[in-house]
């Protein structure tokens, strides 16, 4: 598998397909300018001139099938239902564990005549 995996999803027509960067020749990158965050600024102590780092927009290709603007969106892995599932297993059993030991039982105030 793939470190990087992108799917390109055409809400249009439906078109899909999953790519890692490699076997996107067939398709028409859209070229997307870089964004400039922030304006620059010259340091007063070193006189000089900080720009923040730009804004790199993720890739747009066109839609083999229908020509509209298809954004690759990252796909992001493992499965996160198993995860949750397995970390609610571990608090349950963490929590049986802490029931043997019992609850601290907070100090009883001396009873007012
Ligand atoms: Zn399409």
């Amino acid at each position: 598998m793939a470190e990087k995996l992108y799917r390109l999803y055409c809400e249009m027509c439906s078109w899909n397909r999953y790519t890692d960067g490699t076997d996107i020749q067939d398709l028409t990158e859209y070229k997307r300018c870089v964004v400039q965050t922030g304006i620059p600024k010259i340091d007063p102590v070193t006189k000089k001139v900080t720009t923040k780092k730009p804004i790199s927009l993720p890739k747009q290709f066109r839609c083999p099938k229908c020509g509209r603007l298809v954004t690759a969106r990252k796909v992001v892995e493992p499965p996160p239902v198993a995860t949750e599932e397995e970390i609610k297993d571990e608090n349950i059993n963490s929590g049986s564990e802490e029931s043997n030991v019992g609850p601290e039982i907070p100090p009883v105030p001396p009873a007012s005549p």
